[in-house]
């Protein structure tokens, strides 16, 4: 593909990975008939050989002046001519959406002929050293490496000089001037001639945009979004038409339905007069593409072929589609048109509604959710009873409720972040230079700008809350403040933004839980339709347990039983529990223990309403319950110990290697008592609570589990206990006793493990670590640097390693159902993103247990794997 051009008048379908999205996006509205103007694609391949060889293809020159030949006939326009000059644009088009990242320029093609030209063929001699000057200023920005504020300097003192309010009241002498002025200025900067030859323009134009593929901006940019450093980009190089040759011209960029709710209307804005870079940059606040019908002149019936154009391109997409177009002496033409990108109400509205216009299918309506960004939908909102202090609106661009500090540059922003305190970015427009800053902020608020603004379109993107186009707000970025109707904020000033309403409000307002929409509720009622992987949520509390159960759960995959010892008093008799020399000193302790956790558990009955309930003994190392700066003196109360004794005994339980020491099971075997008592809490409760009339169904779960030995022990300790507490009640519950997995060796002999343990739970955390070496809790020190340097593809510990622990996870579910067909097995380590729940059913478990947040989006994931990897039930 390296070697070669596509032009539009060679219809194909070849697809984004060659032509990149807006290459693609030409390539589709030539081939549906809509109006684009002639073009050629550069393929993305071809950039691949650039950056390999720094040089191109050979012969590819000529190819690229043949492709060039096809839209000089097609236009009627000749490259460099001083009567009817053909200009271009070169634009850069990844196979992913990259916004703004990477480099373009427009009006190439410009020299002091061709300029000519164009005044004469335009009859707007203003227009064309407009032109001129905007060429100039981008290529020598671009492709030259000239600072962008070198032209800003000349620009300003030329309106200066004629006292010229906007750049739009110098005339056609004052351009030249400029025009004048910034080629020597050029000259000066580079030591080299603004470059005259059209051709040679496009050639380094060209490489320049092969160039900006590996900008500092670009490569952060495709980091945070996992996009592969090899793809490349495609040039994009098209015929240039004009949106500001007078007021039968113009530009805009629209959305067939909207972005941030996922309503179905004809959404966007256009510029009168304007080039297409001016909407983004949000230099001019744009008019409403629905109110063109009301302006009068061409745009009644711009706007009626727009309608149309908005119908065959959803039609073709089957999606919402996020499109560009320019208007020349009334006639339009289109840019690009792409799948938008939209908040996750968005998404999900979308894809509910177009399942109900018939549109798509439900099947495709949940491959198309992102299961990550459904969490924000479970998010806060403002409190609606919090009073409100509005000291402005402007355009609600992204949904959601930001509140924070404010600051006035992305570096601020991410300073105040990384003290841990919320910040809110405030800035007069925002430029791609800003991205860390935004991604570090609570929510963006923009004085200039529509909702197609850079910062609108980023903020979206991240799911964050911003409003934009928010004209009441003056920056001033030299003092550190900006005014608000009179009213002055400093940095550091409270300032809550909500994205939904546009409303920008003084202080700090309260926030709430979320609601489920109508449509959010279908997605998850499809999603359960289709998925096989049944979803448990890890819960330690009867409120996370409740919640949970509220986000779709249907039962807890783990208790950590660990973390209800650390409550109210009941650490002091677990501290005591610990000390003890004897047993009998020991189930002394515990019995103060059992009816706290014989509470706790009734609380997660309850809570749970008949769904199963997987609780773990005691896992972590005992010392974690203790330290030298502890309150000593309820001990020695209790114990009659002295404090040296105790402080002695403490410096006793250190370990080089506690997540390899004495924890798991390992504190059940040396110490019984510790899991009957365990048992006993767990199965009292539920005694208590079937006796209330609600189902119960207990799952005990032994932790950190090695050895077949360990488990046929352990079994027997917990199952003689629960079996004493039902003879004592008189009663019948249903329980089972299963084990972690966690640990290679279990993996290795889960065939025998499974003689004893009725269920697995597959403890990835632990299973990373142990098969990895790399301790769970230190390895931030070098792991950075390994994912920078693509040494390891991903965080094991944030997504499963399907080549290492999975293997093992393979061997251990085929072991462990060769002893029990059809054994119930699942997951509760964190790894349960998209691609591991998607691993978890290419290899047959029976449920994914995440925390309570992740359910909705793990419901969803879960439907997808079943679409993409179904599986006999
Ligand atoms: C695990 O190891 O994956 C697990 C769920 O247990 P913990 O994180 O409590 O060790
Ligand atoms: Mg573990």
């Amino acid at each position: 593909m390296a070697d070669q051009v596509f032009t539009f008048d060679v219809p194909t379908e070849i697809d984004k990975t060659v032509l990149g999205g807006k290459g693609c996006s030409l390539m589709q509205m030539s081939n549906i008939g809509l109006d684009v103007p002639p073009f050629f694609v550069i393929p993305c391949q071809t950039c691949v050989h650039y950056m390999e060889n720094q040089s191109w293809p050979a012969d590819y020159e000529a190819k690229i002046w043949a492709a060039l030949k096809k839209i000089e006939d097609a236009t009627g326009r000749k490259f460099g001519d001083s009567a009817k000059p053909l200009l271009l644009s070169v634009r850069s088009g990844a196979r992913v959406s990259m916004p703004g990242m990477m480099d373009t320029v427009l009006n190439l093609g410009l020299n002091d002929e061709s300029v000519e030209g164009l005044a004469k063929d335009s009859g707007n001699e203003r227009f064309a050293w407009d032109a001129y000057r905007r060429f100039i200023q981008m290529y020598g920005d671009v492709v030259l490496g000239v600072p962008h504020k070198n032209f800003e300097h000349i620009l300003e003192g030329l309106k200066k000089k004629y006292s010229a309010a906007q750049d739009t009241d110098l005339s056609a002498e004052h351009l030249k001037e400029c025009v004048a002025e910034y080629r020597a200025m050029v000259k000066k900067t580079i030591n080299e001639e603004f470059p005259k030859d059209p051709k040679d323009q496009l050639i380094r134009a060209i490489n320049a945009v092969f160039d900006s593929w590996t900008n500092e901006r670009a490569v952060y940019y495709r980091n945070m979004h996992s996009i592969d450093h090899r793809w490349g980009t495609a040039v994009n190089v098209q015929s240039m038409v004009f949106g500001n040759l007078g007021q039968t011209s113009g530009t805009g960029v629209g959305f067939t339905r909207d972005p941030a709710t996922g309503e179905k209307m004809i959404y966007g804005e256009f510029l009168p007069n304007a080039q297409g870079e001016d909407v983004v940059a949000g230099i001019r606040t744009p008019i409403k593409i629905s109110d063109m019908e009301s302006v009068g002149g061409v745009w009644p019936g711009v706007y009626k072929q727009l309608c149309d154009n908005y119908d065959k391109l959803e039609a073709f997409y089957k999606d919402m589609v996020d499109l560009e177009f320019t208007v020349q002496d009334g006639k339009l033409y289109m840019l690009q048109a792409r799948v938008g990108k939209r908040t996750a109400a968005a998404m999900v509205r979308i894809a509910a509604e177009m399942v109900k216009e018939g549109m798509i299918t439900e099947k495709e309506a949940l491959l198309r959710q992102e299961p990550n960004k459904i969490g924000e939908l479970l998010h806060k909102t403002f409190d609606p009873k919090a009073v409100r202090n509005v000291v402005a609106t402007g355009l609600p661009a992204s949904p959601g409720a930001g509140v924070g500090r404010v600051e006035f540059t992305a570096a601020d922003a991410e300073a105040r972040f990384n003290a841990g305190e919320p910040a809110i970015l405030v800035r007069a427009e925002t430029s791609p230079e800003d991205i860390v800053g935004m991604t570090m902020s609570q929510g963006i608020l923009t004085a200039r700008g529509g909702c197609s603004s850079h910062a609108a379109v980023v903020a979206r993107g991240m799911g964050k809350c911003c409003v934009a186009g928010c004209s009441a707000v003056e920056v001033d970025e030299e003092a550190e403040q900006m005014k608000i109707n009179g009213k002055v904020f400093k940095r550091g000033d409270w300032l809550s933004l909500d994205g939904s309403t546009g409303e920008v409000i003084e202080g700090q307002l309260a926030t709430i839980a979320p609601v489920f929409s109508e449509n959010f509720n279908l997605i998850l009622q499809w999603a359960d339709k289709y998925r096989q992987l049944d979803i448990r949520t890890n819960a330690d509390t009867p409120a996370d347990a409740k919640q949970a159960v509220a986000f779709g759960a249907q039962g807890i995959g783990l208790t950590r039983t660990e973390h209800m010892f650390f409550e109210h008093d009941r650490i002091y008799s677990m501290r005591e529990m610990i000390v003890s020399e004897t047993a009998e000193q020991r189930k002394a302790a515990l019995a103060k223990l059992l009816p706290f956790q014989r509470d706790d558990f009734i609380g997660m009955f309850k809570a749970l309403e008949g769904r199963p309930a997987n609780i773990r003994l005691l896992d972590p190392p005992l010392h974690e319950f203790v330290s030298q700066e502890m309150d000593f003196a309820p001990l020695i109360k209790a114990t009659g110990k002295s404090e040296e004794e105790l402080r002695a005994f403490v410096d006793s339980l250190a370990e080089a290697n506690p997540m390899l020491g004495f924890r798991g099971c390992r504190l059940g075997m040396v110490y019984p008592e510790i899991s009957r008592m365990q048992a006993r809490a767990i199965m009292e409760a539920a005694a208590e609570v079937q006796a209330t009339g609600l189902e119960v169904h207990p799952e005990i779960m032994i932790p950190v589990l090695n050895h077949v030995n360990e488990m046929e022990a352990m079994r027997k300790l917990v199952a003689d206990e629960c079996e004493k507490v039902l003879a004592e009640k008189n009663i019948k519950v249903d329980y089972h006793i299963g084990t972690m997995i966690e640990l290679p060796r279990a993996c290795i002999t889960a065939d025998k493990i499974a003689e004893h343990a009725e269920y697995f739970s597959f403890g990835t955390n632990d299973l990373t670590q142990t098969t990895t070496g790399i301790s769970r809790d230190d390895y931030n020190k070098f792991m950075p640097v390994y994912l920078d340097k693509s040494v390891y593809p991903f965080d094991f510990f944030q997504r499963i390693d399907t080549e290492g622990v999975g293997e093992l996870m393979k061997m251990a579910v085929q072991k462990g159902r060769t002893t029990r067909p059809g054994m119930k097995i699942g997951i509760c380590g964190e790894q349960t993103g998209q691609e591991s729940v998607f691993f978890c059913q290419q290899i047959g478990l029976t449920y994914i247990s995440c925390s309570p947040f992740r359910v909705p989006g793990a419901r969803v994931s879960a439907a997808q794997a079943a679409l993409l990897y179904p599986r006999e039930q």
